[in-house]
């Protein structure tokens, strides 16, 4: 999107009006295409406090990959829920699944219409995988959306995931009570994949940074590991546990975990049994 008002898709047109949105600052961060000035502007004021936050973003994708290979692969689930999907990026969740199950179906939301927009084209010929445009603040409305209702069966074990997401939720809009609600719609052998900002008792930055994003994009909760840990009650946490994203079973060593670009976001997978 080189110009700043254009359109992406025949059926719907995204105008810059000035607004920035996570989805777009996000692309930002992973170096992408898909975005205005204003949203270069949160990115670079985001940057100016924690100048990690570019490589923070490719963790987060990284533990991305490395959750849904695991669950696809190894525990036999065929069926992944993407809540806050964001825009396409490298290596999305239907590429990563459908590679160890041909037959894995994806179903991305979220609530910014640019990702349909974006994952139309991207997923014209492939029947296993959805683009909705649904709040997740209202997670009925999510689990009953056509598109959701025709891909996922309910019946079987779904990968839940929010990855990145819950922290664009306010506190008094429940994040904990929806994916509760999450948790209620999904049989027993379902999984949920978690990641999300974490306060840094030891360092400034991810204060100052909470107040960047609310201040600029309106969301942006950075909360602490007693929160996140909130998240997952309820259900078994696969070990090694809620950890900095590079030490979730990573593929390669991770020589120095101290660094805030390690310890930032914090998630993991938890099964409900
Ligand atoms: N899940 C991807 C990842 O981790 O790489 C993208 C994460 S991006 C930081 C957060 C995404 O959540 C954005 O695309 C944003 O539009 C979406 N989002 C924020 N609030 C949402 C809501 N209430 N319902 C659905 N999506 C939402």
């Amino acid at each position: 999107m080189s110009s700043d008002s254009a359109a992406v898709d025949s059926e719907i047109v995204v105008l810059d009006n000035g607004v920035p949105t996570a989805a777009r600052v996000y692309d930002v961060m992973l170096n992408g295409k898909d975005n205005y000035a204003i949203d270069r502007q949160v990115a670079e004021a985001s940057l100016s406090v924690m100048p990690e936050l570019k490589e923070i973003a490719l963790h987060n994708r990284a533990i991305l990959h490395r959750v849904v290979r695991h669950l696809a692969a190894e525990q036999g689930i065929t069926q992944f829920l993407d809540l806050g999907s964001g825009l396409p990026t490298a290596r999305n969740t239907h590429e990563v699944a459908q590679e160890a199950n041909p037959d894995a179906k994806v179903v991305y939301v979220d609530i910014d219409p640019i990702v349909l927009a974006h994952g139309r084209a991207l997923l014209q010929d492939n029947e296993n995988t959805r683009v909705v445009t649904a709040d997740l603040r209202k997670p009925e409305e999510v689990l009953s959306h056509p598109d959701v209702q025709e891909m996922i069966d309910f019946s079987k074990p779904v990968c839940v995931m929010l990855c990145g997401i819950l922290h664009h939720l306010a506190d008094d809009e429940d994040p904990k009570g929806i994916v509760q609600a999450l948790r209620e719609a999904v049989v027993p052998g379902s999984y949920f994949f978690i990641t999300n900002f974490t306060r840094l008792s030891d360092s400034p930055e991810s204060e100052e940074l909470e107040k960047v994003l609310l201040s600029q994009l309106g969301t942006g909760r950075v909360r602490t590991p007693a929160e996140l840990e909130e998240f997952f009650e309820g259900l078994e946490i696969l070990a090694p546990g809620i950890v900095p994203l590079p030490l979730w079973r990573p593929d390669e060593i991770v020589t120095d975990a101290t660094t805030i670009g390690v310890r930032f976001m914090t998630g993991g997978v938890g099964r409900k049994n």
